[in-house]
């Protein structure tokens, strides 16, 4: 071991966390590897629909927060594959209650990032799906984010709602275009729905007559 330049345990270490990069090639499903046109093949597009249920009265969401989407989602976010927004978007209107919330609103809003988030990541996921879904009618700088909230898991839903007080406002730029119109809040994954709630809140506060939420995926209940 003498002369080596780091240790065994460093090398350990620094291979736990490396990220081997996808070998799926384009046209390939990234789910099963089948030869597809889009992202994912047919057959895996059809899994982990959001089943309608009681949720819907927080927010509409196309899809659950489960393999492939799950993996689809971090490769759009974090791996800077942001080509996936149409796919991802074309879910999303796909989704009959979904379609039906953007065909009868005046607006889209996407869940806005902090400053430091949008700095780290360099887009806003929320505004790429937003701009896909309907670009005309998209307010990308309606709602400002504050500040970043402590992480939120781990956390009860009450006190989510706690940690995301006055953490949205709406820019006052905005105001007399949102002031009695109908509002299509739009974000790509919600856990409890607070960030939305939060959103609805600061949106309601501004005049918003009505407000919905629709999400690309939910984590399952
Ligand atoms: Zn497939």
């Amino acid at each position: 071991m003498a002369g080596m330049p780091y240790s065994r345990s460093a090398y350990r270490n620094w291979s736990g966390k490396f990220v081997w990069p996808r070998l799926t090639l384009p046209g390939q499903c990234h789910a099963c590897g089948q030869w597809s046109w889009q992202a994912l093949c047919p057959t895996c597009t059809r899994l982990g629909d959001a089943p309608s249920d009681g949720y819907a009265s927080i927010c509409v969401a196309a899809k659950l927060y489960v393999s492939p989407w799950k993996e689809l989602i971090t490769a759009f976010k974090f791996e800077g594959q942001v080509g996936l927004a149409y796919f991802l978007a074309q879910q999303m209107r796909q989704t009959p209650a979904i379609a039906q919330r953007l065909d009868a609103c005046d607006w889209l809003v996407p869940v806005p990032l902090s400053a430091k988030r949008l700095r780290d990541r360099g887009f806003n996921q929320a505004l790429v799906l937003a701009k896909q879904l309907c670009p005309e009618r998209t307010l990308g700088q309606a709602l400002i984010r504050l500040r970043d909230t402590p992480a939120q898991s781990g956390l009860s839903r009450s006190d989510r709602l706690v940690n995301l007080h006055h953490a949205f406002i709406v820019n006052p730029h905005g105001l007399p275009r949102l002031r009695d119109s109908r509002v299509v809040l739009v974000d790509d994954v919600t856990t409890t729905g607070s960030t939305l709630l939060a959103c609805t809140q600061a949106l309601q506060a501004a005049g918003v007559a009505q407000v919905d939420a629709v999400v690309l995926a939910r984590t399952p209940a």
